[in-house]
């Protein structure tokens, strides 16, 4: 070699993605899209879709609702639960807590529900109090909960939300998409009349899925519709004999299935239930607890205002004095991709990090090493290099 040594140019490597999803995902879940796609109604698919139907009541908790998957991505599943349980001139009331709540409103706006939001500031969840003075204001078809809004990694109580519309006689729709897989959600238990998700968020499977399970009531009332769905692709009525035929392993066509996605799907739930629900609560907890223990080692300060309204699932803190949005590319010169804000009043003022699904002890070590390199590059060392990642590893250290 000439000109004296220098350093080998290594492949530039894959970065790890820490946002709020597309999540990572196994390489076993990967290798299920890698395949030339098979009929939507050979045998072998029917068996893999019946059996991915059945994964998803065990990992909604759900053993009698009826699941739905169908193309499409987490909003489609909002519309859908929707669309069916909502006639014109219905009451809907809705706890926003942030972005996905507004979306919530807006889609059942468009549908033809008169709404009333029981909104909180950024990083709050609003009073069990406040959300049974709107259900008791005027009779009320449908109260619709964000379990997690991801715009601001606020939690919502689930558990105590739903009791209060369920004892009221509306149907509880949870918008579990940054929760369902991660966060606790016990859907029959809880009185959930819709819980939805999609693939790419705690599942652990590639963005494309809305993912649906209903509760008895919820077809029920969509039964006793006295008008008609208004939209063809996200009607029950088009899907519901769908899912039964897959469900008894029978083929049976109303739109193609997007059938890689749908081995992928089987294949996450698969790995999930392996681990078991009980367990995937337990290990978000403790994940979120080392996160939180290295968010205060570097002085970040968290968007969620309590701890009980902070999720397990993501974290979305507060750039420190002097560092903007420049950390995130910062953060993604390191190695890893966190993502920015989304919520609109916050807007350019926070970031956020996902750890939902396969967020393994050497991930959360990784993304808190980054973050710290890059602060310290940004002129925001901490006092003591390393600290953050030593007090994230003493939590994974500790029993979960
Ligand atoms: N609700 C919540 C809580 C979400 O986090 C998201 C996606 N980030 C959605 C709904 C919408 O899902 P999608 O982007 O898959 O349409």
């Amino acid at each position: 070699m000439s000109g004296g040594a220098r350093a080998p140019t290594l492949p530039a490597m894959r970065p790890l993605v820490m946002i709020p999803g597309p999540i990572e995902v196994d390489d076993a879940v990967v290798a299920a899209l890698g395949r030339s796609p098979k009929s939507h109604l050979d045998p072998e698919i029917l068996e893999t879709f019946g059996r991915a139907l059945d994964r998803l009541k065990d990992v909604f908790l759900a053993p009698r609702g009826q699941p739905f998957v169908v193309a499409g991505s987490g909003t489609l599943a909002m519309e859908m639960a929707v669309a069916n349980l909502v006639e014109a001139g219905d009451r809907a009331v809705v706890v926003d807590i942030g972005y996905f709540g507004a979306r919530m409103a807006t889609i059942l706006e468009r549908h033809g529900a008169s709404v009333t939001r029981v909104s909180a500031k950024p990083g709050a969840v609003p009073s069990s109090a406040e959300v049974a003075a709107a259900l008791d204001a005027a009779p009320c078809k449908l109260l619709a909960i964000t379990h997690v809004d991801t715009s601001t990694a606020a939690r919502a109580d689930v558990a105590a939300l739903a009791h209060l519309g369920h004892e009221r006689g509306a149907l509880v729709v949870v918008d579990g998409v940054c929760s369902v897989g991660g966060e606790e959600l016990r859907q029959e238990e809880w009185h959930v009349d819709v819980a939805l998700t999609a693939s790419q968020k705690a599942i652990g499977a590639p963005p494309g899925l809305a993912l649906l399970v209903a509760s008895e009531r919820a077809v029920e009332a969509w039964r006793a519709r006295k008008t008609k769905v208004g939209s063809y692709y996200a009607d029950f009525g088009e899907w519901l004999p769908i899912m039964q035929a897959y469900a008894a392993r029978k083929p049976m066509y109303f739109a193609t299935p997007a059938v890689n996605l749908v081995e992928a799907l089987d294949t996450s739930l698969g790995l999930l239930l392996a681990e078991g629900m009980e367990s995937r609560f337990r290990t978000h907890a403790h994940t979120a607890r080392a996160f939180r223990a290295a968010w205060k080692a570097l002085e970040l300060r968290p968007v969620p205002t309590t701890e009980a309204a902070s999720a397990n699932t993501l974290s979305a803190l507060y750039y420190p004095q002097g560092v903007g949005p420049t950390l995130v590319g910062a953060v993604r010169a390191e190695g890893v991709v966190v993502a920015g804000g989304l919520h609109a009043e916050l807007g350019p003022k926070y970031f956020r990090v996902g750890h939902m699904g396969l967020c393994r002890p050497a991930d959360v070590l990784a993304t808190v090493g980054a973050i710290e390199r890059a602060l310290a590059k940004l002129g925001h060392a901490p006092q003591a290099m390393g600290a953050a990642v030593a007090a994230a590893e003493a939590v994974l250290a500790a029993e979960g």
